[in-house]
């Protein structure tokens, strides 16, 4: 299994055992709306994952459930959060230009979401955006458009997988743009002095 299929496994078992960040849990939902037939592989985990909780300990089960539900739902902020996440993509679908865009680096804007981790990537077409590497887990779902880097090339409904062993620099082809939502652990970490001090006065 190459670590890209590896990342994409757990992340959709984390998500069948209702452990996923809310970050994720957007990301993964979107994910299965835009590729339908991903649920088959998500149905299966789920069967799997509920079939590895019957056969933990009571105690544990009831402690994971409890964490995961709190991770979830601490508070009625957060589901208010999500639902207002969810519609900011639900918007970067369809009509993107309709969003309030900022400036983020150079070829690349952003809409933060009011999910801790998530954000969403506008990055015009013709030109890389900024070399950067990360310091944690950087999860990609492609919403329009395209790109490629230094791992592939991605289209709509793709995922793709970033962590710390990784420096790319994602490219769209001139006369494109690509509109994405990211989910990061830690900060991207810019190489170029332009890019790295905008990332100062965003963090
Ligand atoms: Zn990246």
């Amino acid at each position: 299994m190459s670590p890209n299929a590896e990342a994409y496994r757990a992340l959709l078992l984390d998500h069948a055992a209702g452990a996923s960040s809310p970050a994720r849990q957007l990301l993964v939902e979107t994910h299965l709306r835009l590729r339908p037939s991903a649920r088959d592989l998500a149905d299966a985990l789920d069967v799997a994952g509920g079939a590895l909780l019957e056969r933990l300990e009571p105690e544990p089960v009831a402690a994971r459930l409890h964490g995961a539900e709190s991770a979830r739902a601490p508070s009625g902020a957060p589901v208010d959060a999500l639902r207002d996440a969810r519609a900011l993509v639900e918007a970067a679908l369809h009509s993107p230009g309709h969003l309030n865009w900022r400036w983020r680096a150079p070829a690349m804007r952003e809409v933060r979401l009011p999910a801790p981790g998530a954000t969403l990537l506008r990055l015009a077409g013709g030109r890389a955006a900024p070399k950067h590497g990360h310091a944690g887990e950087e999860v990609t779902l492609v919403l329009r458009g395209a790109y490629a880097d230094e791992t592939g090339r991605y289209a709509p409904g793709d995922i793709a997988f970033a962590d710390a062993e990784l420096d790319h620099s994602p490219y769209v082809p001139d006369g494109e743009e690509c509109v994405c939502l990211v989910v990061t652990d830690g900060a991207l970490r810019f190489h170029s002095l332009l890019a790295r001090v905008a990332n100062r006065w965003l963090a």
